[in-house]
Order: C-alpha cells, then sequence, then structure tokens
C-alpha cells in the first residue's frame, strides 16, 4: 500500500541528519559546537514558569476554547495594540505554536493550483506547507545586490493571476535580513488593490538590532484585511516547547482557522495559554525581552566581527539569531583529499572532522550556503569559529 500523494511531496530535511549526529555526539561526551540551534539558549522565565505552576494548582486542565481562551486573546490583543496594531479577540486565534498558525494559514486561503510567492532564502517549512495545502510555492531569490531582499520590482515579475498569497517572513530566518518600515510599505502600497493575501510571519520581531520593525498589517485598513498576522511566544519569551503561537487576521478568516482547528488539535493547551497570559500581562516580560535582545545583539555583533576577521562572505544579519555564510568558493576544492561540491558536505565535513554543526542550507532555497546560529554561548561562538576558520584554512 502506498502513503497518499500528499505525504509523498513532502520534502525530508537535509537538516536532520547534522543535528541528530551531534546530539548524539554530544550525549557520548563529545565536545560538540553546535551552530544549529534554532530557539533561544534561554530557560522560559521564572514568571511564566510560576504561572503556569498556578494554572495547575487551580485546575486550569481541561479543554479551553478551540481558538483560545478570552483571556489569552485579550492578552495578545494588547500586546499588539504596544506594537501598534488594533485587532479584536473575535480577529485572534491561538494556536500549537507558529507553525500550526501557518499551516492554518495556508490551508484557509490556498486552493488546489494556487501560487504562492515565497521569498528565499527561506524558512523550510514554508514551502512544504504550500504544498500540502495543494498550492505551489513559487520561490523568489532575493538578488545579493539587493542585499538579499526582494524588491517590489522583483514581485511585479513574479505576481500571476494564479497568485494568492505572498509569504513575508521579517526579520527573516534564515538570512536575518531586515525590511526597513520604507520597504515593507512599498510592497504594501503595491499590494494594496489585488486579490492576494499577506502571511506576514513577524515571530522575530523583538529581535531587530538596526531597524524598528514594523508590520505590514499598519500600513492601511484595506492591507490589514488580506494580512495574517503570525506571531507567538516561542522565540521573545523562550518558550518554543510550550507550543503556543497566534495569527490575527480579519473576522471571517480567523472564523474558518478556528474551526479548522478545532477539528484537528482542538485548543492548545490549557496550562501554556495560562502562561502566556503571564507572559505579556506581567511587567517582568519587557525586563526579559530587553535582557534577550541585549544578550542576541552583542552575539551578532561578535559573530559578524569574527567572520568578517576570517573574510568569510556573509549576509550581515539585522536580526533574529542567524547568520549565513556564502561558502559556494569551495565548491570544487577539497578537505583531506574529498571533493568539496555543496553545502551539505560542507557540513558533514565539519560533523565528522570538527565536532560541529551548522545547517546546510539547501532545503532554505539557498544552495551556496550554510546557517550558523547564534543561541549560543560566546565561548562556544569563539570555539565554534576557531574551528570554522581552521577547516576553511585547510581547503585546497
Ligand atoms: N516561523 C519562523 C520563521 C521560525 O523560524 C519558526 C521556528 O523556528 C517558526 C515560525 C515556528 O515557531 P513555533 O515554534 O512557535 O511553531
Amino acid at each position: 500500500m502506498e502513503i497518499s500523494k500528499r505525504a509523498q511531496g513532502i520534502s525530508p530535511s537535509l537538516t536532520l541528519e547534522i543535528t541528530a549526529k551531534a546530539k548524539s555526539m554530544k550525549a557520548a561526551g563529545k565536545d560538540v559546537v553546535s551552530f544549529g540551534a534554532g530557539e533561544p539558549d534561554f530557560n522560559t522565565p521564572d514568571y511564566i514558569v510560576a504561572a503556569a505552576k498556578e494554572a495547575l494548582d487551580k485546575g486550569v486542565t481541561r479543554y479551553t476554547a478551540a481558538s483560545g481562551t478570552p483571556e489569552v486573546k485579550k492578552a495578545i490583543c494588547e500586546a499588539l495594540k504596544a506594537d501598534g496594531m488594533d485587532y479584536e479577540p473575535s480577529q485572534i486565534v491561538v494556536s500549537n505554536g507558529a507553525k500550526h498558525c501557518l499551516t492554518n494559514a495556508f490551508l484557509c486561503t490556498v486552493n488546489e493550483g494556487d501560487e504562492v510567492i515565497i521569498p528565499a532564502p527561506f524558512w523550510l517549512t514554508y514551502p512544504e506547507l504550500v504544498k500540502l495545502a495543494g498550492g505551489v510555492p513559487v520561490i523568489l531569490k532575493a538578488k545579493k545586490e539587493n542585499g538579499y531582499k526582494i524588491t517590489v520590482d522583483d514581485l511585479k515579475k513574479t505576481i500571476t493571476p494564479k497568485t494568492k498569497a505572498i509569504l513575508l517572513c521579517n526579520p527573516c530566518n534564515p538570512s536575518g535580513i531586515v525590511y526597513s518600515k520604507d520597504e515593507i510599505f512599498a510592497f504594501a502600497k503595491f499590494l494594496e488593490d489585488k486579490d492576494i493575501y499577506i502571511i506576514s510571519d513577524e515571530i522575530y520581531n523583538k529581535l531587530s538590532y538596526d531597524t524598528e520593525v514594523v508590520s505590514i498589517s499598519t500600513y492601511s485598513e484595506k492591507i490589514k484585511e488580506k494580512t495574517i498576522v503570525i506571531n507567538g511566544v516561542s522565540k521573545s519569551y523562550a518558550m518554543t516547547g510550550w507550543r503556543i503561537g497566534w495569527s490575527a487576521s480579519n473576522a471571517k478568516l480567523a472564523k474558518a482557522m478556528g474551526s479548522l482547528q478545532s477539528h484537528c488539535t482542538s485548543n492548545p493547551n490549557s496550562i501554556a495559554q495560562y502562561a502566556t497570559v503571564a507572559a505579556y500581562t506581567k511587567p517582568e516580560g519587557k525586563e526579559f525581552i530587553s535582557s534577550l535582545y541585549g544578550v542576541f545583539k552583542e552575539r551578532r555583533d561578535l559573530m559578524v566581527d569574527v567572520l568578517g576577521k576570517m573574510g568569510a562572505d556573509i549576509i550581515k544579519p539585522q536580526g533574529a539569531f542567524y547568520v549565513m555564510v556564502d561558502v559556494s568558493r569551495y565548491f570544487g576544492k577539497k578537505f583531506n583529499g574529498e571533493v568539496i561540491d555543496s553545502a551539505h558536505k560542507i557540513a558533514m565535513l565539519l560533523i565528522d572532522n570538527y565536532d560541529m554543526a551548522v545547517i546546510p542550507c539547501e532545503s532554505f532555497g539557498a544552495d551556496n550556503f550554510i546557517r550558523l546560529s547564534y543561541a549560543i554561548s560566546k565561548e562556544d561562538i569563539l570555539k565554534g569559529l576557531d574551528r570554522l576558520n581552521d577547516f576553511f584554512g585547510k581547503i585546497a
């Protein structure tokens, strides 16, 4: 018996092999430096953990409304307001992580054969979710000469009558680039009169180091109507394991996404929802985010500085916690007699010879790159970059 065509269409992740290997080497006691992390290396702050304990003690352990409790929706609306966005609780759907929100968003907007524009480099999940929804991912490569950002002109050339949605991720995983307010509003101006949804993944919006991040939804009422803002507590409150993300959209779409979710998963975890209210409303939240921001900014500066001194060809990151390094100059050369033919090969050589994990970017639509996450200590950053430098130096 065959598995479904839908399941067959999903690509396996090339990154799993490397991260799994790094984990097992660590478990075996090796001094592995892993630049693979996709989450902050912080524990969830105590005040949020305390709220979760309170939820348990109070018996907040039953089903909630499928799309989230009134309390958590209210807290999210207040958080949105603080970021200049005005939404009602009826426009919010709380899900099992931002990834689940994206799944809802694609399943509720895309019909069979619809095209969804995804700027590359992209987070590897987007095209898979588009395919799952029956859509066609249209990859729009951001050009080096444009700072690895797409432009309105690029969009003009890519849009067809079949375009149903465009995905924007700002700040961007994996490239770390950040679109400025002017750049984002230029997209908004262009898209305002088009029947195209904008799926705006803003999960890293608290981690922008040089530029203010503005949601495209704030451009006008018309744009807000067709935008689905995606965010959550995973990255900004170090709550990746709690699985709380949310979307803000027009009420009709929110209702559809809520109904879909009611059949697929029901509500997200009741205790995590309760803790999320605390995350957003307690005064400690601001303090936590500002310390997270400070630590990541310092590490970003360190990464850029050291990689610069190494002469590495990088995309200078302005947000999130990733740096992409162009390794194509090594393709066709050899390390220890082995031919380097891809970013994946480089990642395998690094794990096998240097006990160090990096993410090859073939599945991010960027074959020439590896991605380094700096969600690790400064000591590990320095140790890891030292190993990388040694490796690059031995390629001939
Ligand atoms: N969007 C982007 C760009 C991400 O990098 C991630 C996680 O790595 C997510 C969404 C998913 O977040 P969550 O863990 O809340 O599902």
